[in-house]
């Protein structure tokens, strides 16, 4: 890194972040630097040890401070009923609508062969591990409805079949291509209300 220009490095590095274009890289570094240095301090290094105070759910795979996150540490959170999701941001998209009063299973993985995501890659053995241990009934996937998501989708309904759990699909009203995330808790909500079984 050129140590010429510490906004321009700074502003190289915001670039990178989802949604931030160069306009506000740069408006986020002035910002910083005139903002009290303690705030920046802070800030810095918020993000600088963020990777070691969160890790994974040793049940669920979402991201916590502790060994367990809050919804899996909760006994009135049905055990029986699971619904697995891709990334943890979308697990946090379906608790905004709260209409979901079970647990979740994140992948951190979609089926994607030419991503590098084949079958003998994909983390099946952890969900069925899971479903077994927990006596899970009913699994509801909510894998994005893009290309990845739905074949993720079409491969878990297959790979479970012969587990013994009834699986469903949530239903669309999600935009097809479109992030569990961009989308408003009510249509959301809808979604998980509609699902239908596979
Ligand atoms: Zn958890």
């Amino acid at each position: 890194m050129d140590d010429g220009d510490p906004i321009a490095d700074l502003v190289k590095l915001l670039v990178r972040l989802p949604g931030v274009g160069e306009k506000s890289a740069r408006r986020i570094a002035f910002h910083v630097l005139g903002a009290d240095p303690e705030y920046a301090r802070a800030l810095g290094q918020s993000v600088a040890t963020l990777s070691t105070r969160v890790r994974r759910c040793g049940a669920c795979g979402a991201f916590t401070s502790r060994d367990l996150c809050a919804i899996c540490a909760d006994p009135r959170r049905a055990v029986e009923l699971l619904c697995v999701v891709a990334r943890p941001m979308d697990a946090d998209a379906i608790e905004r609508t709260r209409a979901f009063a079970g647990r979740y299973h994140v992948l951190h993985a979609l089926l994607d062969p030419l991503g590098g995501v084949g079958p003998a890659e994909f983390p099946l053995t952890p969900l069925i591990d899971r479903i077994q241990r927990d006596g899970v009934r009913e699994v509801i996937l909510a894998t994005p409805t893009t290309v990845e998501g739905e074949a993720t989708s079409l491969y878990l309904a297959d790979a479970l079949r012969g587990v013994g759990v009834a699986v469903s699909r949530i239903a669309s009203g999600v935009p097809h291509g479109g992030d569990l995330e961009f989308t408003d808790p009510i249509t959301l909500g809808r979604a998980l209300e509609g699902r239908r079984s596979l």
